[in-house]
């Protein structure tokens, strides 16, 4: 039993000798006391392991010792073997009953007290060993616990995040998730690049009205350092940190009052561009932020990104292909429906008439001379006018009526549920509309312009096929033109 540390305490000289002599032999560091004050000095200098006290001291009962070694923190648990020379059965159950770990009787066999004493003392190093462990064990299970619980936030955040929503919307779903993850009244998602003086608040936690907002990066060397470095940056507080020296100077010199206390600036990348920090802010009378929140923080942030940065790429990607969509269906100079389209949606249209016996008229508007437009004012103004004209029929049709551009300066507006009559009451009225508008496109004078359209419907003994609906409002356009123009023909 190597180290243990046993004080003897009795005011007979023979007894401590022939103890300490016993124990040096096994091993033992052995300190003596002849009387109870110098054994209330000898524990509060020297931490023994085991006790073993005289029943009879010159200034202290051993009875009234061990409850005052009892009721004492530091020596609650320290085993005592009471030594007593009489041993009526009343001090044992006594002594017992005060907490003594053993009781034995003078005069005492050395060897045998030895043997006693190596044996409390290996219960009490198991005893110290198995506390440890449990202790240890706590801790574990402590941080696992932990562990787990910012796991699940983690989870939770992730799901909210992992949604089809835009990158706005998923900037403050986690300015508002870590801020309450971390008990933060302020955190908030600053889009800015190294070097860059000016940062765009994209989203604030605590004030969700602010958007799009400017901050000047002068005022935050925490968020420079963190875009500089490329990683966080912990301020536990801001009114002693050297990072905020010259800042404090100024506030001093304004007489600013700043509440807040502690700030984390957390990188972020989206891709490989950097994107931003998220700022997280505790106030003066908040705790102070620490390296753990920064870890927490860190790993929510850094697999949060990860999907705003997939909700971005599906966001461009679906604008790409809105673009690429409309760009396939439209005339590029005046935005309505070009030939192609027009044709696509004309057969469904027709199909469509054909199953519910519903009729569909299609009129064909050619602009009259339009020659002369592009030769007067060149062609910048002719496209121009092209355009005005667009505008105008697409004004001028319902929602379900459909304005194309055929070609040139000839357009077709084809109006599905309406019949040959309505239908040309209608051509009229717009040949009548483009006959009165003056075109503003040269600028110089307004211009006039007349039109002359063609009108076809389903259904009609001629019409079979989307060919044939072109076919008779070409047909009726060419009469139009020939019987004098600025008019309609069916
Ligand atoms: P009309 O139809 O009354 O017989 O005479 P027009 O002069 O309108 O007919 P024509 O078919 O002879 O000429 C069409 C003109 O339209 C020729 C061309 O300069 C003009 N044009 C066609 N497409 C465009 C365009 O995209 N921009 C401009 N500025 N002019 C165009
Ligand atoms: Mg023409
Ligand atoms: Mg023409």
């Amino acid at each position: 039993m190597s180290e243990a540390r046993v004080l003897v305490v009795d005011d007979d000289e023979g007894v401590r000798r022939a103890l300490v002599t016993a124990l040096t032999d096994v091993g033992c560091e052995v300190r003596e006391s002849a009387d109870a004050a110098s054994m209330r000095a000898a524990l509060g200098a020297w931490e023994p392991h085991l006790l073993l006290l005289d029943a009879a001291l010159p200034d202290g009962s051993g009875t009234d010792l061990l409850q005052e070694l009892r009721a004492g923190e530091a020596t609650r648990d320290l085993p005592v073997i009471v030594l007593a020379t009489r041993l009526p059965d009343e001090l044992t159950e006594l002594a017992f009953g005060l907490g003594a770990t053993d009781v034995v009787r003078k005069p005492f066999r050395p060897r045998e007290l030895v043997a006693r004493v190596q044996a409390h003392l290996r219960a009490q190093a198991l005893l110290r060993s198995t506390q440890n462990s449990l202790h240890t064990a706590e801790d574990e299970l402590a941080r696992v616990l932990e562990d787990s619980e910012n796991r699940r936030k983690l989870v939770d955040i992730l799901h909210e995040v992992t949604g089809d929503l835009s990158s706005d919307e998923i900037y403050h779903i986690l300015a508002r998730r870590v801020a309450r993850a971390l008990s933060l009244s302020r955190c908030s998602v600053i889009l800015a690049r190294p070097g860059d003086r000016v940062g765009v608040v994209a989203t604030a936690f605590d004030n969700p009205a602010i958007r799009n907002f400017e901050i000047n990066l002068e005022a935050y060397p925490e968020i420079r350092a963190a875009l500089e470095h490329g990683h966080p940056v912990l301020v536990e507080d801001l009114h002693t940190s050297p990072l905020y020296e010259d800042l404090r100077r100024e506030w001093a010199a304004n007489g600013t009052q700043v509440p807040i206390r502690s700030v984390i600036a957390l990188p972020f990348t989206l891709g490989k561009v950097q994107a931003g920090v998220f700022f997280l802010r505790r106030m003066v009378n908040e705790p102070p932020l620490t390296n753990e929140d920064v870890e927490f923080a860190d790993s929510v942030i850094k697999a949060a990104v990860a999907a705003i940065h997939r909700a971005q790429v599906i966001e461009t990607t679906k604008a790409d292909n809105a673009r690429l969509e409309v760009l396939a269906h439209t005339d590029p100079l005046t935005q309505v429906l070009n030939r192609r389209a027009l044709t696509v949606r004309l057969a469904s249209e027709l199909e469509r008439a054909r199953r519910y016996d519903s009729v569909l008229t299609l009129l064909m508007v050619d602009l009259d001379h339009f020659k002369n437009v592009n030769d007067t004012h060149g062609h910048l103004v002719g496209d121009e006018v092209l355009r005005e004209v667009a505008t105008l029929l697409q004004n001028e049709v319902r929602s379900v009526d459909v304005v194309a551009r055929y070609g040139g300066e000839e357009f077709v507006a084809v109006l599905p549920e309406t019949s040959l009559v309505g239908a040309t009451t209608f051509a009229e009225r717009i040949r009548e509309h483009i006959a009165a508008t003056p075109f503003a496109a040269s600028m110089v004078e307004p211009l006039h312009l007349t039109a002359s359209i063609g009108v076809s419907s389903y259904p009609s003994a001629t019409i079979n096929t989307v060919d044939d609906l072109f076919a008779r409002a070409d047909e009726a356009l060419y009469r139009a033109k020939a019987d004098g123009r600025n008019r309609v023909c069916l």
